[in-house]
This record gives structure tokens, sequence and C-alpha cells, in this order.
């Protein structure tokens, strides 16, 4: 265990279970180099933590989960600032930080995954298709996290749509079973989605990579599929970011939506209850983003910002 300061950082399960956690708590899973989005995201879990009375509060763990980096490079340029996060963590409304070891999540002992992964996580053709092994290594580490936290709720940022689809499936099929929440996606004042990755795009880069924010309000402008897919890919070929999909799916399963499918029809939510999710991904310089939205309108494309 390490105290920094006033706050203490468990390291092993043997703490988690000493500190009360266990099925008392909510979760924010978290590489670390936390944001606003992060931070937005640990509000949230501490007020619903006080709404349902969970003793231990907000659990926020940094963990970055080697098992879900499909190149190397980015693995080892991820940055990595535990004590800065975790006074962040902390003055946003966590109460306690979890930053296992390598060892201590993926213990030699571990029994295999017992997770049948979804096949939303296999066959929409989106990151599974462009970061292989990446939803299986994120699969891989919500199974431990959930069943060494055994948190009642946990939170995952709508910006990363695929993955919080994947957490569901995950979680149903924990023990723990926790309840899956949604956080809406923080964006810069230009509309770019708040990442970790962000502190990697030289000036060129920064301006470029407005256009994955704006593609998705054009997305959003546009009478059907078919024109939302033309302006999507048009703004973002133009501004010269390497596109690898600009799509609108269906939102629970990321199944294809008709072309011909209009904006107009795509509001009757009697027809679409799930309704649809506008996804891009592109590479920016030497950085890949990705963003979404739901189609054909979403307030976090003019708010929550930041100022
Ligand atoms: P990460 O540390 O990148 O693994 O992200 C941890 C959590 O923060 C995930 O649930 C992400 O979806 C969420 N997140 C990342 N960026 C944002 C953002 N801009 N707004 C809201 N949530 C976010």
């Amino acid at each position: 265990m390490q105290a920094l300061c006033s706050m203490v950082i468990l390291e092993t399960t043997q703490q988690l279970k000493q500190t009360g956690v266990l099925r008392a708590c909510t979760f924010v899973p978290t590489m670390g180099s936390l944001h606003e989005g992060h931070l937005c995201l640990i509000q949230q879990a501490s007020a619903l933590a006080k709404e349902h009375d969970l003793e231990a509060g907000c659990v926020v763990s940094i963990f970055v989960n080697p098992a879900q980096f499909d190149e190397k490079d980015d693995f080892d340029r991820y940055p990595r600032l535990l004590e800065a996060d975790a006074e962040l963590a902390m003055q946003a409304g966590a109460s306690i930080i979890y930053a296992p070891a390598v060892s201590a999540v993926y213990p030699e002992n571990a029994l295999p995954s017992s997770i049948t992964l979804p096949t939303l996580a296999t066959d929409p053709g989106l990151e599974d298709r462009y970061r292989p092994g990446h939803l299986q290594g994120v699969a891989r580490v919500l199974e431990r996290l959930f069943n060494l936290v055994e948190p009642c709720f946990a939170i995952f940022g709508e910006k990363d749509w695929q993955q919080l689809l994947l957490a569901q499936a995950v979680a149903a099929q924990c023990p723990s079973n926790p309840t899956i929440v949604p956080g809406s996606t923080i964006r810069e004042s230009d509309g770019l989605a708040m990442s970790s990755r962000n502190k990697h795009l030289d000036q060129t880069a920064r301006t470029q990579a407005g256009s994955l924010s704006a593609a998705l309000r054009h997305a959003c402008n546009a009478p059907s599929v078919f024109k939302a897919h033309a302006a999507m890919l048009e703004h973002m070929q133009s501004a010269g970011v390497k596109v690898e999909y600009a799509t609108i799916r269906h939102a629970h399963d990321l199944s294809q939506v008709p072309r011909d499918l209009q904006a107009t029809q795509a509001n009757d939510a009697a027809a679409y209850p799930h309704g649809f999710r506008v996804l891009v991904a592109a590479r920016v310089g030497t950085t890949r983003l990705i963003d979404n939205a739901a189609w054909p309108s979403d307030p976090s494309l003019t708010k929550p910002r930041r100022s």
C-alpha cells in the first residue's frame, strides 16, 4: 500500500478486501493520464455511490493494460503519471485508487478467461478490424478487474462506444454482474473528444484532429445514411487524415444500417428503440483517434465541452 500525502493507493487483492471495497463501491477503470473526460466519469461514479449508500465510495483503477495494446510503440509511449493522476482522481471524488502491478492482475495461477466475446466485438469491422486483439485484451482485463473489485456499478465513457457495449457483455458474464453506466463524451472547445493520446498531436495534427468531430456534425446534418457517409469521408480526407472507418450503425449491436435510411426515419423511436451511432476512426499524423455520436443528433457534439 502506498501513502502519498493524504492519498492511499491500493495495489493488492488483499488490500482491496481489507478496505471493504468488494460489493460496496462504484468503479471507474482507467489507464491513467487522466483528463476532464475521466474526471467527469469519477464525479458521476462518486455521486452514484452516495445515491446507493455504497460504503467504499468510488474506486478508480489506474492500470496500463499490456493485453489491450496491439502496437508495442503505443504501449511504450503511453503516459504514466500515477501520483498526479491519483491526486486528480481524489479531487474529483474518488475514495480509493487501485493501481495494481501487472502480476496482480494476471497472476501465473489465474484461471483462463471464461468470457465469450459477443459478435459486437468480433464482427462489425470497427475496432475489431483495425486493432486485432485489442477488444479481446479489454474483455480480459475487465473480467479480471470486475472479479477483483466486485463493484456494484462501473462507469464507462461513450467515447469508446464499442468498448462500452463490450463492457456490458463482460459484466453480464461476471459473478459480481456490475451495472454498466455510460458517461457522456467530454470535448475540447473545438469539439475534439478528449483523449490521453491528444498529447501526442503536434500543431498540424491537432488542427487536423478537429476533422473527426466535425465529420460527426456533418453526418448529423445529412438527410440519409448514404449522404452522411459521403459527407464524413469528404471532410476527413480533405483535412488530410487517414480514415479507417466513418460509418453509421445500430447503436446496440453495431450491425449495418441500410444506406437509404433517412434521418427522419431514424428519429422514429418506436421503429428503432435502440437508435443509431455514427462512428469514426482515423490516423492523424502518427496518432490514431476515434470518436462517435448518436445519429442523427447528439447533445455531446455541442456540449458538454471545455470552454
Ligand atoms: P482510458 O483511460 O482511455 O482507458 O479510458 C478510461 C475511461 O474513460 C473509458 O471508459 C473511456 O471511455 C473514458 N473516456 C475516455 N475519454 C473520454 C472522454 N473524452 N469523455 C468521457 N469519457 C472518456
